[in-house]
């Protein structure tokens, strides 16, 4: 068996930039595809890496921000048509509803809540809105074209996340691949999750965005990849972000000057650097990212770009 990452797109925030794709990341073990997140531009990155959509077995969202779920749609009705026979239906993995929706404040708050009978839906409630949406799609095509059973396409799954905040939760154990999630903490996107995925091969964990977070560094714990999103919040305070804004930014996002000392905590053997603030190439150059994302890390650091792939393998440091 083999196991490998593929980042499918790097940028953090949801302005499109050139150059990078939106977020998302796919793990293949003994021939499953996982993917991620699932930003902009998912479903062409996909196909650019060679994936296989009929091995495509489940998303996993880690908080429902559109920048890391936009492309849901597509990477999920693009491909229908070659999804027949035993791939059964795709999987998405996310947060539940937190319930209630957040409060504002002075400085950042609503004008209108939109649907304000589930303000906050679920993974499980984006999955059927999707396909309420998409109903025209899934209920016509079939008369024109032989589709696999529009019933078989998809089962959105909010992840239980019970006790308290920190206790990792096993999302998936089927002897081959295990997928644990814990709650991590960027702004009011809650709940927001870290995953880490153990097989045979090695261990891989996406941070997902967060701050600092010591329950994800537990869980990261002597990973050989630590998939982490990171920014630089100095060049945003540069570029003009200042006050409320820019501590809004400082509760949502771990700064590059952090990251390193997160990795260090974990003992993880690489870390692999995504999600961008800022997202543009042309802002910071991947030499500085990870050159300053480095200090106080002993180990590998990388620049992650769109198309980067790493074979997985135990972490023996
Ligand atoms: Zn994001």
């Amino acid at each position: 068996m083999t196991t490998e990452l593929v980042l499918l797109g790097t940028a953090g925030a949801p302005l499109p930039v050139a150059g990078r794709g939106g977020i998302s990341a796919a793990l293949v073990t003994g021939g499953r595809v996982f993917v991620i997140d699932c930003g902009r531009g998912t479903p062409s990155a996909f196909a650019d890496a060679g994936l296989d959509f009929r091995r495509l077995e489940a998303v996993f969202l880690t908080h429902l921000h559109a920048d890391h779920t936009g492309d849901l749609p597509g990477l999920l009705l693009y491909p229908w048509g070659v999804r027949t026979g035993r791939s059964g239906p795709v999987r998405v993995y996310g947060p539940p509803s937190p319930g209630t929706v957040p409060t504002g404040d002075a400085d950042f708050h609503r004008v209108t809540t939109i649907h304000p009978e589930r303000p906050v839906p679920g993974t499980a409630d984006l999955v059927q809105a999707i396909l309420a949406g998409y109903a025209y799609h899934l209920n016509v095509m079939p008369l024109d074209a032989a589709m696999p059973d529009a019933g078989e396409l998809v089962r959105g799954i909010d992840i239980d996340l019970p006790g308290t905040a920190g206790d990792p939760v096993v999302v998936l154990d089927d002897g081959a691949v295990r997928v644990t999630a814990v709650t991590v903490t960027h702004g009011h996107a809650v709940p927001a999750l870290a995953y880490r995925f153990d097989t045979a091969d090695g261990s891989v964990v996406f941070s997902g965005d967060t701050t600092v977070n010591d329950d994800l560094i537990a869980l990261a714990q002597g990973a050989g990849l630590l998939v982490h999103h990171v920014a630089d919040l100095g060049y945003l305070e540069r570029h003009g972000l200042t006050g409320a804004a820019l501590a809004r930014q400082a509760g949502l996002h771990t700064d590059v000057t952090q990251v390193g000392g997160v990795a260090e905590r974990a003992r993880v053997r690489e870390l692999i650097l995504t999600h961008y603030l800022p997202a543009d190439p042309r802002a910071v150059t991947e030499q500085e990212w990870a050159e300053r994302a480095g200090r106080g890390f002993d180990g590998i650091v990388t620049a992650g770009r769109d198309g980067l792939r790493r074979t997985v393998t135990p972490n023996t440091s």
